[in-house]
């Protein structure tokens, strides 16, 4: 994903235009105090998904394209096969900052498939090519391992598809693993004015053919580095614009159930990530689960596009703040 300082720059004017469109809404009016009944879930295990994100990175950097990246692919569809889900693979071109075509692999896995009223969870699974943010220099071409960037929302997802095995929940969840987020034009680059159009890719196409397909959720929440030690999740602003209410509802469960530290009720920044996608095209109302560190040399976090983003910074602990919060949201949910 692209950091925000260059999105406040490119790409604010654009979407104030269209939240004018939508009849637009005010965020600090969206804040109710009552509570929300809790229905019982299972036991989110965050050492399961720590599991899940060490076993991504040890095929190596999930480049587009590349055998590693074919390799690790197939392990994510094998494991969501193995917890029950209906798995499929959609190919795609996709052409990058300096012009070179590729084929996007997205990987979609579906509970409950035969009914109608959906939930979407999605992250991209591709991790960056180039540690472009890395504080030496002689580092920014090495390939990012993306603990934290990929591997950690693919690892909630296959989470949460193995503990819905035993106790499924009333609605149907598809799981959508993108590709192609991370190709975004690199820092060296001069010419950075197209840069906008270089990130998430994949999710570009997924949502296309969901248009095509007349495919449709509820709404949607993407995942973007969910396990980054000292992360703390506030309200990333796309997502209050496009589905404010699905901001409130999750912010509100997360302190319910004691995870309100990492899910703080403070304004995080404007974001080009998959979830815009999902919004402008698939017009499905998505937000984004995605840190916001106040302080240090990215909004994403000390790791962010570095060699450092290895498992070894992952922290447990958040990915159970964001993987049990998502349960509670998922189990609460009633097919209509
Ligand atoms: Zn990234």
């Amino acid at each position: 994903m692209k950091s925000k300082n260059i999105l406040f720059s490119c790409l604010l004017g654009v979407f104030m235009s269209s939240f004018a469109a939508c009849g637009g809404r005010t965020p600090s009016n969206t804040h109710r105090v009552d509570t929300i009944p809790l229905t019982s879930c299972p036991d989110f295990l965050p050492d399961s998904a720590m599991r899940y994100i060490e076993e991504q990175c040890q095929f190596g950097p999930r480049i587009t394209g590349s055998e590693e990246s074919r390799l690790c692919g197939d392990y994510i569809l094998a494991k969501f096969r193995q917890f029950g889900a209906q798995v499929e693979e959609q190919y795609g071109k996709v052409t990058l900052y300096d012009g070179t075509n590729l084929q996007a692999r997205n990987i979609i896995a579906s509970l409950n498939p035969q009914c109608s009223d959906r939930i979407l969870l999605c992250a991209h699974w591709d991790s960056r090519p180039w540690a472009d943010n890395d504080a030496e220099e002689k580092n920014h071409k090495t390939p990012v391992l993306g603990a934290n960037d990929g591997a950690s929302g693919v690892a909630v997802m296959l989470e949460l598809c193995r503990i819905m095995q035993t106790q499924p929940p009333s609605v149907g969840i598809d799981f959508v693993c993108f590709d192609a987020e991370d190709m975004g034009t690199p820092q060296w680059e001069e010419d950075r004015s197209e840069s906008d159009e270089t990130w998430c890719l994949g999710s570009q196409v997924w949502a296309g053919k969901a248009v095509e397909k007349g495919y449709q959720a509820r709404y949607g929440v993407l995942l973007d580095m969910v396990g980054g030690r000292g992360s703390t999740f506030a309200r990333e602003q796309i997502s209050v614009r496009f589905a404010g209410p699905i901001v409130d509802m999750l912010w509100k469960l997360a302190a319910q159930i004691g995870f309100s530290h990492f899910f703080p009720r403070t304004e995080g920044g404007w974001l080009m990530d998959d979830h815009v996608n999902v919004n402008r095209i698939a017009q499905i109302p998505c937000i984004d689960i995605v840190p916001y560190f106040e302080d240090g040399p990215s909004s994403f976090g000390p790791t962010w596009h570095t060699i450092y983003d290895t498992p070894d910074n992952i922290d447990p602990n958040v990915l159970e703040a964001v993987g049990q919060t998502l349960t509670q949201l998922l189990y609460n949910e009633k097919a209509r």
